[in-house]
């Protein structure tokens, strides 16, 4: 089977079974007890915290919570702006479920909550970013990669416009579509939240966190033990910590040269997609990071073309079930896009374990499924 849905997970890096092993089975210690065994693990975690900051380029006094992924590291994030109970909050149209729909809940709360629309790649719209950046505006988080089109936001520009505006508002970025595969520096995207997990840099999963800025103060969502400084309650995932943070520190290592492999993948899917006699409308132009491809088949289902593909040993997403009221993919609506053509919807989404040779036969298969549903069905 070929896996082209990375975007959704990646596969673990065989190296950190180890790891994970090691840190279950021998060093199994509760990093919260007194005796010298514990205090290791504490001091480990401790280390991993700081490697990861280093890693995104933190400073020194930054803070990184670990949580049990990137969904909780958002809500954890959004949690900061129930603070000002008279402010705005701003977000994206495109953010991810796990923050889109706890703004929802926030705004069913009687919170004044608000979306900026997008353009047709995804990407969000700069002009009703700067119409709706008012000096009221206490909170706001745009995403960096789109995990449906793959668009880039410029988050070093939109973070220097909104603190010009207001300049005590707070910026929180989800990065997780971004971390590993952009060269990522939170100090000079300027960013006082950014969010990643573990599993989408072939970490294991279950594990992620927030990085927070020197000064900002949280709210925390998870009561109990006061583990992670009270932060985030509960009994660490040790394994999963240690592994997180060897796995950042590899998508560090090796972001320049997956880049550039990951391009060239890219290019030869768009290539071979070329020459086939059926064309599918492609969201993610140049401005997208080469990681995901958005494609749309109009008049043809996704699902159903997912499922011949699947048939034919090619795995491939068809962006997040819808999360709205609205019927389809949430993004690719607020993108412009008719029902008949985000109703054939499909993602494909690269990781560096992918092959060219993969990438070319998945544009047979994809011919093929494509010609036989056509000829099935008389579309
Ligand atoms: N944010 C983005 C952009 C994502 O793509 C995902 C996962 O699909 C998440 C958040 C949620 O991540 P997790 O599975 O770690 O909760």
């Amino acid at each position: 089977m070929v896996f082209l849905d990375n975007a959704s997970t990646t596969k673990m890096h065989h190296s950190l079974s180890e790891l994970l092993l090691k840190y279950n089975e021998v060093e199994y210690f509760n990093a919260g007890a007194l005796y010298k065994s514990s205090t290791k693990i504490a001091n480990d975690i401790s280390i991993a915290r700081k490697k990861i900051i280093s890693c995104l380029g933190g400073r020194l006094g930054d803070n990184f919570v670990f949580t049990s992924g990137a969904t909780e590291a958002n809500n954890l994030a959004l949690a900061v702006a129930k603070r000002f109970r008279k402010g705005k909050i701003l977000l994206s149209s495109g953010e991810h479920p796990s923050m889109y729909n706890t703004a929802l809940e926030l705004k069913n709360q009687g919170f004044d909550v608000d979306f900026v629309a997008l353009n047709n790649t995804g990407n969000i719209d700069e002009n009703d970013f700067r119409n709706k950046m008012s000096n009221d505006v206490c909170f706001v988080s745009i995403m960096h990669v789109s995990n449906e089109t793959g668009a880039i936001n410029n988050i070093q520009k939109l973070v220097k416009f909104a603190k010009n505006i207001n300049k005590n508002v707070i910026f929180h970025c989800d990065g997780v579509q971004a971390y590993g595969k952009l060269d990522v520096n939170v100090t000079s995207l300027g960013v006082d939240m950014y969010t990643i997990t573990a599993h989408k840099i072939h970490g294991p999963k279950g594990i992620g966190g927030l990085y927070v800025k020197s000064g900002l103060n949280l709210r925390p969502q998870v009561f109990g033990g006061g583990q992670e400084n009270g932060l985030r309650s509960g009994t660490e995932n040790v394994a999963g910590i240690i592994a997180f943070a060897e796995a950042v520190k590899l998508a560090k290592d090796n972001q320049k040269n997956n880049y550039e492999y990951i391009t060239n993948l890219k290019n030869v899917l768009l290539d071979e997609l070329n020459k086939l006699q059926y064309k599918p409308i492609l969201v993610s132009d140049e401005r997208c990071s080469p990681y995901v491809v958005s494609l749309l088949c109009k008049n043809l289902r996704g699902e159903t073309l997912l499922h011949k593909l699947d048939d034919e040993g090619f795995m491939v997403g068809n962006g997040s079930a819808c999360s709205t009221k609205k019927r389809g993919n949430r993004v690719l609506g607020e993108s412009g896009y008719a029902e008949n053509e985000i109703e054939g919807a499909l993602r494909i989404s690269f990781s560096e374990c992918n092959t060219t040779k993969e990438i070319i036969d998945f544009v047979h298969a994809f011919d093929k499924v494509v010609k036989e549903y056509k000829e099935g069905t008389g579309r």
